[in-house]
Order: structure tokens, then C-alpha cells, then sequence
């Protein structure tokens, strides 16, 4: 096994590898390996970890730019970053502005009406769980999760959704919806953390509609690098002019 460059790896997951650096930070090395439907469906995508690992820090660095704190500290290599190590709420927040994916299907509604106001709702991170929903009351009565940690997670992910929102806007592309996910620093303060890529988002070209994110891996619907070199080009030129 070769030695890593950036200290001990403490974890591999679907999508990324961490590693505890000597002053106990961390690195997120980014795979090329995409995921569906609970790792039922899997192939590796040559160029996904350098795609996502650059979009997820040019998003972070910009809800910086907006007041909203994140993990993220800064961009080491093509592959990966460097973050706070944070202790992890078990909890994946999903906030959608159109209805799409799990939800259209158990509410058996056709995906693409607006949801207004946006909704935020709560999933369970537990892979072999399978991601359950969950709401507040639950996550509080055996999860250990308190009312105030539960509201913070709920405005702040409003939040990050107004401005991600913005800044997809303006790069053609309609947010329609994401999963978040957070952490504790050593004082108690909820941070942002984690990724926010097309892994984590469904994103429509506003004027054709077409799917640019994980659906076209989870759907066969068209070269999945295509769609994630789209995002992440148009964004780039967004906040980098
Ligand atoms: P999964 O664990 O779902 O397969 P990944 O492969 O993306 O997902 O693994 C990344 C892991 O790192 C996740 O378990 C995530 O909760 C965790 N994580 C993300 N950001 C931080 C952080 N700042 N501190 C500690 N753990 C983090
Ligand atoms: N999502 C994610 N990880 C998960 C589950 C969902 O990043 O483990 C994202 C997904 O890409 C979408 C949003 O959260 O942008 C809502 O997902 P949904 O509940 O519709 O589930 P899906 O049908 O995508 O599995």
C-alpha cells in the first residue's frame, strides 16, 4: 500500500477517503466512483473526483463569501481538500425547491412542481438503514438529537439554499433539489460540511430542462461527465468571471 501524502486514513466511503493530517485536520480525497440506490449500482467515471473536489470548494468558498460557515479550509491537489474534522450529526438534510426524486414517487405526484415555500426535511444517515425519513420528534426520541441543534440545521440549510440557489441561477441552471449534512466543532457550533456537488444536487438547465447531475448516472440518461463538466464550467465562470 502506497503511503499517503496527507497523514493516516482514518475512512473510505462511497464517494471519498479521509485522511487525519498531523494537526488534525482533514483531507477529503475525492474517488471517481459513483453510487446509486444504496450502492446497488456502482461505476467508476474517470474525472468525477477532480470535478466534484473543485465545484464542492468553489460552492464553499462562495457561502463563505456569503456569511455561511463551512468545514472547508482549502483546495490541496486535483483530488482533494482540507477541512475541519468535525463530529458528525447523523442526520442528512435534504431541502428541495422541486419536487423530484423520492419524494415524487411516494407522494405519486409528477416531478417538477415547484415547491413553495421550499421544504426541508430530515433523513437518517444510516447506509444500512437505508437513508430513512425521519422527522424531528424522531430524531430527538432515539437518536439523540436536540429541538435547537434540529431548527439551526433547518435555517441554516435555508439559507445555504437561497444562495446556492442564486448562483446556479445565474449560471442557467435551476436547483431543484440537495442533501446537506453538518458537524460539531469542539464549542458546540453547528458547521457545514461534507460535499456539495452533482452527486449531492439535482440540477436542470433552466431553458432545456435537461438533467446535469446524478440522475443521468442513476437513469442511464446521458454521459454522466458531460452533465458534471456543464455544472461546474458554468459555475466557475459565474463566480470567476
Ligand atoms: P459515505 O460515508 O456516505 O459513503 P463519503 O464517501 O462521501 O460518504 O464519505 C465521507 C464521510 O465523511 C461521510 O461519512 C461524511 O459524513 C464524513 N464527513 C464529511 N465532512 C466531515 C468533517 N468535516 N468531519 C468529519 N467527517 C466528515
Ligand atoms: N441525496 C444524496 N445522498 C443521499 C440521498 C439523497 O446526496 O444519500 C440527494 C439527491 O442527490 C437529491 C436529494 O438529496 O439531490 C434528494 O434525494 P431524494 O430523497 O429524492 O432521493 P433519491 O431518489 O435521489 O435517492
Amino acid at each position: 500500500v502506497k503511503p499517503s501524502p496527507y497523514g493516516e486514513k482514518i475512512y473510505e466511503g462511497k464517494a471519498k477517503i479521509l485522511y487525519r493530517t498531523p494537526k488534525g485536520t482533514l483531507v477529503h480525497y475525492f474517488k471517481d466512483s459513483a453510487t446509486a440506490f444504496n450502492a446497488e449500482k456502482k461505476q467508476e467515471f474517470s474525472g468525477k473526483g477532480e470535478n466534484n473536489v473543485r465545484l464542492s470548494g468553489l460552492l464553499f468558498e462562495y457561502l463563505h463569501s456569503k456569511g455561511i460557515r463551512s468545514h472547508f479550509l482549502k483546495a490541496l491537489d486535483e483530488r482533494s481538500f482540507e477541512s475541519l474534522d468535525l463530529k458528525m450529526l447523523p442526520v442528512e438534510v435534504v431541502v428541495r425547491n422541486i419536487l423530484a426524486g423520492s419524494l415524487a414517487k411516494r407522494l405519486k405526484e409528477q416531478e417538477g412542481r415547484v415547491l413553495n415555500p421550499p421544504l426541508c426535511e430530515f433523513y437518517l444517515k444510516s447506509d444500512e438503514k437505508g437513508d430513512p425519513l425521519v422527522s424531528d420528534d424522531i430524531l430527538i426520541a432515539l437518536y439523540g438529537q436536540s429541538a435547537t441543534d434540529l431548527s439551526k440545521l433547518k435555517i441554516l440549510a435555508l439559507q445555504v439554499n437561497e444562495s446556492l440557489k442564486s448562483i446556479f441561477d445565474k449560471a442557467g441552471i435551476t436547483l431543484a433539489d440537495f442533501k446537506l449534512e453538518f458537524g460539531k466543532t469542539p464549542h458546540g457550533d453547528i458547521v457545514l460540511a461534507d460535499e456539495i456537488s452533482p452527486d449531492t444536487c439535482r440540477l436542470w438547465d433552466k431553458v432545456t430542462g435537461e438533467k446535469l447531475d446524478k440522475d443521468r448516472f442513476r437513469f442511464d440518461l446521458g454521459d454522466l461527465m458531460t452533465g458534471y463538466r456543464e455544472i461546474s464550467d458554468r459555475v466557475e465562470k459565474v463566480l470567476r468571471g
